[in-house]
């Protein structure tokens, strides 16, 4: 989809900052204002006004999208002519009311929850009439086309918002609501529009993706959900991975499905954060390392190719040493090929935050480093395992860090943005493409091969 923006539309600099689903989110609000006539801006020099949407998921992304917004507000100050900022996203969902008063500079503040109503919010904060009026009352009904803007062959696809789950160290539900699942017909019309454009894989997201349609009440499942985006992604070839099940999510259907369906990849993401039964029960959350260990088995028994992936939260209130190493071991003994490790932070407004058992911020950090290294590890020897496969490869676009460009990819069992890539140093193909790359040389979680044709490479991966 292209919309020519008018002749003297004002242009938009969008800042994007957090996760995948916020970049979703912005792709939404672009896509409104490209329709409603708006043009964007490549930097602040070609630019009328500025959108930043904001993370909020910790402290420090939350002092970091500040951060952010008051250098654009220094640069607009210095430029020639007026910069009207908008803060858009987690900040204002967390703190709107404190923020008109705490930040002046900013123009207008717009929770997620607000965010279609963006173009009438522009409109607004640049005094323009708008072109197209209907596109701004995105909010009012369903649109007949999705609100994608998406480049290369990887699109995420944002399948619920919100969550229900209340983990004790996360601001999540405070911020993004109780959990609501976008309704099949909406995801099927975005996949199918995004897959005759070229997209070849979707990344299906959402802050607990295992118990999309619950809520719907119509039946739906998540794994009924990738029965029938298989079949309407089959006629293209592409991919349906799935990031953020939580375990208990992982129902004897929903293993099926991803074992069944050919286009669901084998690229499992369980989020364990921990795997003591007490420090999850005061997380708020369920299982244990013995609960844990069987489900992975059972994974692997049945999906048998399959990748794992986890998220490991050291430093939580409470947290012994003996804990801590009890999640390190289980870490290495259950060979994740790739773990996120994050520090635990004290997030206002949380349950963990009123705990008076904090552990000290040294002993956090150095927990952290330990299940990293341990992390890495692993990871590193995953991806030096995949050395001598032919598997195929989609192309993100051109590295210029070296001495000579080269094409850089991702493989099935590397998500987009967070596993590493593929470097292919022989061979030609363009961004967006699919192809067949025989991986020769692995360097920590990068790879590196050469493309393949015909028959030379056997089977794709
Ligand atoms: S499942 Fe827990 S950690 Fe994940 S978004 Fe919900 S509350 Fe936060």
């Amino acid at each position: 989809m292209t919309h020519a923006p008018e002749a003297e539309a004002p242009h938009v600099l969008f800042v994007t900052l957090g996760c995948a689903k916020n970049e979703v989110d912005t792709d939404r609000m672009r896509s409104l204002l490209l329709r409603a006539g708006y043009g964007e801006a490549d930097d602040t020099n070609d630019a009328d006004a500025v959108i930043v949407n904001t993370c909020s998921f910790l402290a420090s992304a939350t002092s970091e999208s500040v951060e952010r917004t008051l250098e654009l507000a220094e640069a607009a100050r210095e430029g020639v002519r007026e910069l009207p900022i908008v803060m858009c996203g987690c900040v204002p969902s967390r703190y709107g009311a404190d923020l008109p008063s705490e930040l002046p500079e900013v123009a207008s503040f717009v929770r997620a929850d607000e965010e279609d109503g963006i173009v009438s919010v522009m409109d607004g904060v640049l005094g323009r009439e708008s072109v197209v009026p209907a596109a701004a009352g995105a909010a009012s009904g369903p649109l007949t086309q999705p609100l994608r803007t998406v480049q290369g062959a990887s699109a995420y696809v944002k399948i619920s918002d919100g969550c229900d789950r209340f983990c004790s160290f996360c601001a999540i539900p405070y911020i993004r609501g109780r959990y609501a699942s976008r309704p099949y017909r909406e995801i099927e019309r975005e996949v199918s529009a995004l897959a005759r454009e070229g997209v070849r894989e979707f990344v299906l997201i959402g802050q607990d993706t295992g118990i999309w349609g619950e809520d719907l009440g119509e039946g739906d499942t998540l794994a009924s959900l990738l029965t029938r985006l298989g079949e309407v992604v089959r006629p293209y070839g592409a991919w349906l991975r799935v990031l953020y099940l939580q375990p208990e999510g992982m129902t004897d259907e929903l293993i099926a499905a991803i074992r069944d369906v050919p286009e669901v990849l084998p690229y499992i993401d369980i989020p364990i954060q921990h795997c003591n039964a007490r420090v999850l029960r005061s997380m708020n959350r369920t299982g244990s390392a013995e609960e844990f260990s069987a489900l992975f088995s059972r994974l692997r028994r049945e999906i048998p190719d399959m990748v794992l992936r986890t998220t490991g939260l050291v430093g939580f209130p409470g947290e012994t040493d003996e804990e801590f190493e009890e999640l390190l071991a289980f870490v290495g003994r259950e060979e994740f090929d790739y773990t996120s490790v994050f520090t635990y932070s004290r997030e206002e407004g949380t349950a963990g935050a009123r705990m008076s058992d904090q552990v000290p911020e040294d002993v956090k950090l150095e927990r952290t480093q330990r299940l990293h290294d341990v992390a890495e590890e692993l990871g590193f020897s995953a991806t030096a395992s995949h050395v001598g496969e032919v598997v195929d490869v989609i192309v993100d676009g051109l590295d210029t860090d070296g001495e000579v460009p080269e094409l850089i990819g991702h493989a099935w069992f590397q998500a987009p943005d967070c596993d590493g890539a593929v470097h292919i140093s022989e061979g030609e193909a363009a961004v967006g493409d699919v192809v067949r790359v025989r991986l020769t040389e692995a360097f920590c979680y990068e790879l590196e091969g050469e493309i393949v044709h015909g028959d030379e490479g056997g089977e794709a991966a």
